[in-house]
């Protein structure tokens, strides 16, 4: 293939999963020439990696999808061609109706068709419309994209090693725009973090919609579970961290808690979705767990791991949600005393059994109870962050600071924290003074007697 000056900018909205994915097609782009530019107006491949989770967020696509139209009017004027694809469960969701609804675009891709991008482009040139491209089975992704480049990689990597749900939350739209679950093989799965460990990775995020529901085939021909898949990666001694996300409640196994408590690379952080505090509204889910069985299973991860930071994601204004509902999503919330929170005014998604339950709550109703449970979030994050200070702790530099001499990276529980230092702490992890917490990061100061060392491995 031809390397030529070709520029390509993607812009990712959603999950962790499409920054992931987002990476992966760039990778699969650069053999055919392609470079990323931050910039889209002098990009000649212009990719919107989308998310259809809520509403909003499809409609800021066709938003966006109106700024791209004006960019390629513009370059078009100067001479210059511009190729526009919509990747991600937009593109998924929406398919043909994408193409006659923006004539901007001139091809849909679906995200298990990742791989097939260099065919479609070559297939964009010849074709008189947009372009759809929206199987199936992820299976056929993962086997043909190409290996990751052995360049420099973030200190913090993602690795997507489960897509798709089978679940059917009665609100979400996962099941039919990422398909079954598919758990990726070991095998795969060491070999790209191996590459990645090369490249200077210092700390993995595993990914899945689902991730705590991983079985995949192990090399041993058996099916491992996340926690056997875990602590097999512990053992790559450039890894020096190991994250998760998301998980469900009903797949978080005794094995998987108890590796909280005795494997020292799994970072005291998890994020573990309840959606509601009201078994009602629990069952009209589909959650297929209660509030009690939730805080149960707190108290048992708590117990293995006292010091672990909670996240979480809640819905309010579910079909049929009353303030009593609501009401024991707040009692949940203060039970727990959660260290970080995302909180969403539940969005009627086409296609989904919620979407045509009696009970829509009115949306200024939603509104008012998202404030209210974000300002009781707020709270316990404070209280959280609080705690730190005064403490010493290990962080990651992941990169320079917004300020000069300033550096920012993360704690093992998952704070930004912002410190003053060099950058060639970048990839490091260093012992912190937490000195201040504020809105959302901590503030500290490197531990006097700090020094720097070598990279393991230099990053090429
Ligand atoms: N698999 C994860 C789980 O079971 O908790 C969640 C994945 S989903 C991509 C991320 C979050 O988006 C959900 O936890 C939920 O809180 C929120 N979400 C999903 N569908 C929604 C909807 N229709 N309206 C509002 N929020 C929604
Ligand atoms: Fe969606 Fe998560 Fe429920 Fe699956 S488990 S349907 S991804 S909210």
């Amino acid at each position: 293939m031809v390397a030529g000056p070709k520029k390509l900018h993607i812009k990712t909205f959603g999950c962790q999963m499409n920054v992931y994915d987002s990476e992966r097609m760039a990778e699969a782009l650069g053999p055919l020439g392609y470079a990323p530019t931050k910039h889209m107006a002098e990009a000649d491949l212009v990719i919107l990696n989308t998310c259809h989770i809520r509403e909003k967020a499809a409609e800021k696509v066709y938003s966006e999808l109106g700024r791209v139209r004006e960019m390629k009017e513009m370059r078009r004027q100067y001479g210059l061609a511009t190729k526009v694809a919509v990747a991600g469960c937009v593109a998924q969701a929406e398919g043909a109706a994408m193409i006659a609804r923006a004539a901007v675009v001139d091809l849909v891709v679906g995200p298990q068709s990742y791989h097939r991008l260099p065919q479609l482009l070559a297939e964009m040139d010849v074709a008189k419309g947009g372009i759809l491209a929206t199987d199936f089975p992820a299976e056929d992704k993962f086997a043909h994209l190409p290996e990751r480049p052995l360049t420099r990689a973030q200190p913090s990597a993602f690795v997507t090693v489960q897509e798709g749900c089978d679940k059917f939350c009665t609100f979400c739209v996962v099941p039919y725009t990422r398909g079954a679950e598919f758990s990726r093989p070991v095998a795969a799965i060491l070999a790209e973090v191996a590459r990645l460990a090369e490249a200077g990775s210092r700390e993995i995020t595993l990914l899945g919609q689902n991730v705590n529901a991983y079985h995949g085939q192990g090399p041993d021909g058996r099916v491992w579970s996340l926690a056997k898949l875990l602590r097999r990666l512990a053992q790559v001694p450039e890894i020096e961290r190991l994250r998760y996300t998301t998980s469900h409640p009903r797949d978080m196994d005794d094995e998987l808690i108890q590796l909280h408590g005795d494997e020292p690379k799994l970072m005291p952080y998890l994020h573990l979705p309840f959606q509601s505090g009201s078994d009602r509204i629990l069952a009209a889910m589909n959650r297929k767990h209660t509030a009690q069985a939730y805080t149960g299973l707190i108290g048992r991860i708590r117990a293995a791991r006292p010091d672990i930071a909670l996240s979480t994601d809640i819905i309010v204004g579910f079909p049929g949600e009353t303030d009593a509902d609501f009401e024991a999503t707040l009692r949940l919330v203060r039970e727990v005393g959660f260290a970080q929170a995302f909180s969403f005014k539940y969005s009627a998604r086409p296609g989904t059994p919620a979407a045509d339950l009696p009970g829509q709550v009115e949306a200024a109703v939603a509104g008012g109870r998202l404030q209210s449970l974000q300002s009781l979030i707020e709270e316990s994050t404070r209280a959280f962050d609080a705690g730190l200070v005064g403490r010493s702790l290990p962080v990651l530099i992941e990169r320079k600071g917004r300020k000069p001499g300033q550096v920012t990276g993360r704690s093992p529980y998952q704070q930004p924290v912002h410190t003053d230092g060099s950058d060639r702490l970048i990839g490091q992890i260093v012992e912190v003074d937490i000195v201040a917490a504020g809105q959302k990061s901590l503030t500290g100061v490197i531990k006097s007697g700090f020094e720097w060392r070598e990279p393991i491995q230099a990053a090429v």
